[in-house]
């Protein structure tokens, strides 16, 4: 518990909030109905079925959530537009991510059920969790020393622009 506050108080919140009270609705569907908000929101990219946001909430940093706009739980319920897009714009993230944030490796993933770790059981998402040497593998090691260098508004910036 001491380590979880002192380097990963983001996931702390996370745990001590989401057990209590369950958000109401699904945020994923109320930020893919509201483009206005998409910096607020920490939404990054759009396409015409899917769209990818940053994790509030996030392992490592960079770590993006790409997801249907669709609420859907089942993998076998997106179609073939909704897998591709997605598949494409993880190709593009990761593209991004290696050249603008020097990421040496990424997990990419689908947690199936809240039994297989899903937050939002309800709306399937990828995570994208890019990598580096060193990072936090070794934090409960080298606890105290700060994870994230990088605020969820400045790596928005870093992966949309420069806005063409
Ligand atoms: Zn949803």
């Amino acid at each position: 518990m001491l380590h979880d506050t002192i380097w990963a108080p983001w996931r702390l919140s996370y745990i001590t909030t989401s057990k209590e009270q369950p958000p109401a609705g699904c945020f994923l569907c109320r930020y893919a109905a509201d483009p206005a908000h998409d910096a607020e929101n920490l939404v990054i990219s759009r396409g015409k079925r899917t769209f990818t946001v940053l994790n509030r909430f996030p392992y490592n940093n960079g770590h993006l959530l790409v997801s249907p706009l669709e609420h859907k739980a089942h993998l076998e319920d997106l179609d073939d537009e909704e897998l591709l897009e997605c598949m494409h714009s993880l190709q593009e993230l990761i593209q991004k991510i290696r050249e603008r944030m020097s990421a040496e490796g990424f997990n990419v993933g689908v947690n199936l059920g809240r039994i297989a770790g899903a937050g939002v059981p309800g709306h399937l998402h990828w995570h994208l969790v890019p990598r580096w040497t060193g990072d936090t593998n070794f934090m409960p090691v080298l606890a105290g020393v700060d994870v994230i260098p990088q605020s969820l508004e400045a790596l928005r910036q870093v992966l949309i622009g420069p806005q063409t």
